[in-house]
């Protein structure tokens, strides 16, 4: 039995006789089960699976795990409905919720990847990774991972949040791309100056999270603040200030590590984490 997920890679195919089917349609994951509670199409259901190529990804518990693009007009399996990938957090256990990240971001490199970004020759597999070579030129290429970073700033029992327009009452921490060539504590320092204008030391590592809306890997790090006055970019956000431990405005979702370095912050101040 293998208890977490060992991922495989062309030209590997499925060699377990349990199969279960990432199947997306229309950008949506086609499941079963009613709402708040899914389950992936298991090997054998009444479907038909003669169109599309699938897209082998590995095993989970001596189950296959296998991703599909269907035509958006494809008929539903009898009992399935569709839903976004967001909306399916809470609704998996988090191995497959992970899982399905993973399919939906290597659907959009195979959607991504056909031709050389060089000469515009179409390209071949590598073999043995997810690695595609142009045909002509021979330029090689992999899944593209965007690494963003996400800074917690603290100041005692106060936490700087910020808002953008169109978040409702919800505030959150600070987030920035990686710039090429940037370390990530680089980052974290320019985007805390670049969107607050306030100076922070102590940088710690507090987790990371791969983000597959479509493509980044988020890094979370807190950092003590260590001087300077809000100064807001008015580009980015609408609003930014200090919010006391026991007067916090509602937060991003649990599914985001946002929210893990928040929940994890909240405990550290020897309180209780919002719901
Ligand atoms: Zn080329």
């Amino acid at each position: 039995m293998r208890s977490h997920f060992v991922r495989a890679y062309p030209p590997a195919q499925a060699d377990l006789a349990a199969r279960r089917w990432l199947l997306f349609r229309g950008g949506e994951l086609v499941v079963l089960g009613t709402d708040g509670q899914a389950a992936f199409i298991e090997e054998g259901g009444q479907l038909d699976l003669a169109e599309g190529t699938p897209l082998y990804l590995g095993a989970l518990n001596d189950v296959a795990y296998t991703a599909l693009e269907l035509a958006p007009d494809a008929p539903l399996p009898p009992g399935a409905r569709t839903v976004g990938l967001r909306a399916l957090y809470g609704q998996l256990g988090d191995e497959e919720f992970s899982i399905a990240g993973y399919a939906s971001q290597m659907l959009l490199w195979r959607r991504s990847s056909r031709f050389c970004p060089v000469c515009g020759a179409p390209t071949e597999p590598v073999g043995g990774d997810w690695g595609r070579r142009c045909s002509s030129c021979g330029f090689a290429r992999y899944p593209q991972i965007s690494p963003a970073t996400l800074a917690l700033v603290h100041d005692g029992e106060q936490v700087l949040l910020t808002h953008k327009p169109g978040w409702g009452p919800m505030y959150s921490i600070i987030a920035g791309f990686v710039e090429p060539n940037e370390s990530l504590e680089a980052c974290v320092h320019r985007e805390v100056l670049e969107e607050v204008g306030v100076e922070i030391d102590t940088v710690i590592y507090g987790g990371s999270q791969g983000w597959p809306f479509p493509a980044q890997l988020m890094v979370g790090f807190s950092c003590r603040y260590a001087g300077g006055a809000l100064a807001i970019d008015t580009q980015e956000l609408d609003d930014a200030r200090w919010f006391h431990v026991d007067s916090l405005p509602p937060l991003p979702g649990k599914i985001s590590l946002s929210r893990q370095l928040l929940d994890a912050w909240i405990r550290s101040q020897g309180r209780e984490t919002p719901l």
